[in-house]
Parts: C-alpha cells; structure tokens; sequence
C-alpha cells in the first residue's frame, strides 16, 4: 500500500511556487497578492483563513486579512468586495464561508469578479470548469487531480465512484474526472445521500473519492482489492487523550480500507494540505494572467 502523502506533496507545489516568486521579483515583475475576507469570529474558520494568510507569507506572496464583525451588514460586505474588486494591486481574493446566516452566501460569490475568484466558486467559473475551459479550478479538486497525478495514478478508463454531491468537492470532482483532460477519462459514478445499494457500488470501483463528512463511514467490505482511496472527510471527533480535546477523522476507516487498497490518503495529511496548495496555485496564476 502507498500512502498519497498530502503533506509532502503540498510542500513539493509550494517550494516551486516559491521559486515561480523568486524569479517574479528578479525579473522586477508583481508578486502574488490575496486578499482573504472573514466575516466573525468562528474558530474554525479563523484557523483555516490564517493558514492560508501563513502559506502566502512563507512562498513570498503578499496577503492581506479583512476581518469583519459578525454584524457586518450583506451591503457592507458587497461594497468590501466592490474595493477588492477594482484594487490592482490585488489579484485574488476569497471570502471565508460559512457567512453568518443574515448574508445571503449566493449573493456575495456572485459579486466577485471572476477574474479574482481564486476559489473558483462563481458561476461563471463553476461553467467554464464543465465546459473544460480554462478557470480555476476550486482548490479541493484541484489538489485531488494534482495528488493522483503526482503519484501517476492512471485514470483513464478507470472506474471512478466519488461519495457526495457537494459544490465544492462531490460535484466538480465528478465533472473533472469524467472530461477528456490528463486526469480524467474515467467512467464516474457520483453517489449521494439518496443511492441505494451503495456498497454494490463501490466494491466496484477502481478509484473512491469519499467526501460526505461521515468519519469513517467507508469500510473494508465496502472496496474491491487494489483500490485507489482519496478521503476529502475531515470531522472533529472529540478525544480526551489529545491536547486540544479532538482529532480529525476522516470518511474512510483507514485501518480496514488500508489493507485493501493499492493507494490511499491519509487523513490528517492527505487532502488537506493540497487544498491551500492549490489556493496558492490559483492565486499565482490570476498574478500570471495579470501580469501578461
Ligand atoms: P457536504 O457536507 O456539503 O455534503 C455531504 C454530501 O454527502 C451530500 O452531497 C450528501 O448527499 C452526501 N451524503 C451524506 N450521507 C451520505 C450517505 N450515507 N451515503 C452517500 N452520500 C452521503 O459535503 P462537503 O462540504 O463536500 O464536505 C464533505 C467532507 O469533506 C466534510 O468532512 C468536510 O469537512 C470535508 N472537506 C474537506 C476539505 C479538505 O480540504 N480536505 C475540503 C472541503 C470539505
């Protein structure tokens, strides 16, 4: 069994974009700048924004954190988004979510200039993304696609069953893997909350992308042998024994699923460390396509 090791990776993609930035500055040319807006004080969001304010940092980007009080009105949040918008100097930005229930989320993704939505979760860019026309790409699947290729995982032809429907992860990796694109070409079953015999399902698969946020949820009896295990569940699960009272679970039951499987992510350390990556990735492009 390899173990698609997401922290590795991950530090392999934000070494060269470090060295795409070094090179930037010799040539005297702009440097990434991203801009990330949070709205409250939930921790688990400031925790995730400020680590991709620290991963900028650390490849030379430059970043900037609004942070916004939970009462911050919708019409004040559009017009943060309107200065972001127009402000040169920035070339990609994103907006924390979840928002506080009072901001209607559809609203402000849609205010977001496409060209600066590193997120990759406008409409316009969730449309080119199916067309198979250059976007960006959210950073989840995007990572996804990055591991499988960095590990030479052939998908072509393969078997895909992806577990979980969401717009940031079940959906578009569904769409992504069936298209004619390097990693791709694979015959993709999306199964969700409504699937019926979900195990004769993925015994048949070649390649699992398990993303419905249920830890541990996919089991040994459920994969064939040699099977390919990319598990995007991340879920706090209360743990006395460690310091900060949780650990982080994912949707497969590593243990089980690891004897069978050819390929499998680790969670933590698997496909979350490539979703800042591809922030990053994302994040460098929109300044390359600024810049040029
Ligand atoms: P979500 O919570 O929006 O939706 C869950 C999906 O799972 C739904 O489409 C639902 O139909 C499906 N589902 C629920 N129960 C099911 C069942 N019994 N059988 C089959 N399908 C079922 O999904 P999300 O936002 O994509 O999050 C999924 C998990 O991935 C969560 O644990 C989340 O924390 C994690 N996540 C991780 C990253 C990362 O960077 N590693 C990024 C995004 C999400």
């Amino acid at each position: 069994m390899i173990l698609l090791d997401g922290k590795k990776t991950s530090a392999d993609i934000k070494a060269e974009i470090a060295l795409e930035v070094a090179e930037l500055k010799k040539q005297d040319k702009k440097t990434p700048h991203l801009a990330a807006v949070i709205v409250g004080n939930d921790g688990a969001s400031l925790t995730y924004v400020n680590a991709k304010v620290k991963a900028c940092e650390r490849v030379g980007f430059e970043s900037s954190l609004i942070r916004l009080s939970e009462e911050t009105t919708e019409e004040e949040l559009l017009n943060e988004i309107a200065i972001l918008n127009i402000d040169k100097d920035i070339d990609g930005f994103i907006v924390q979510l979840p928002l506080p229930d009072h901001i209607d989320e559809q609203k402000i993704l849609m205010a977001i200039d496409p060209d600066k939505d590193v997120d990759g979760f406008h409409p316009m860019n969730v449309g080119k993304l199916a067309l198979n026309l250059p976007t960006f790409i959210s950073a989840t699947p995007f990572g996804i696609l990055e591991l499988l290729e960095r590990y030479n995982i052939e998908t072509s032809g393969k078997n895909v069953v992806v577990i979980g429907r969401s717009h940031i992860v079940g959906s578009p990796m569904s769409i992504l893997l069936a298209q004619k694109r390097k990693i791709g070409n694979a015959t993709v079953t999306l199964t969700h909350s409504r699937t019926q015999n979900l195990s004769e399902i993925t015994k048949k698969a070649d390649i699992i992308i398990a993303a419905l946020g249920i830890p541990e949820f996919l089991k040994g009896e459920m994969v064939k042998d040699n099977v390919v295990i990319v598990d995007v569940g991340i879920t706090r699960v209360a743990d006395s024994s460690k310091k900060n009272g949780f650990r982080l679970v994912g949707d497969v039951a590593f243990n089980e699923v690891s004897e069978k499987a050819s390929h499998i992510t680790p969670v933590p350390g698997g496909v979350g460390p490539m979703t800042i990556a591809m922030l990053l990735k994302n994040t460098l492009l929109a300044c390359e396509r600024r810049n040029s």
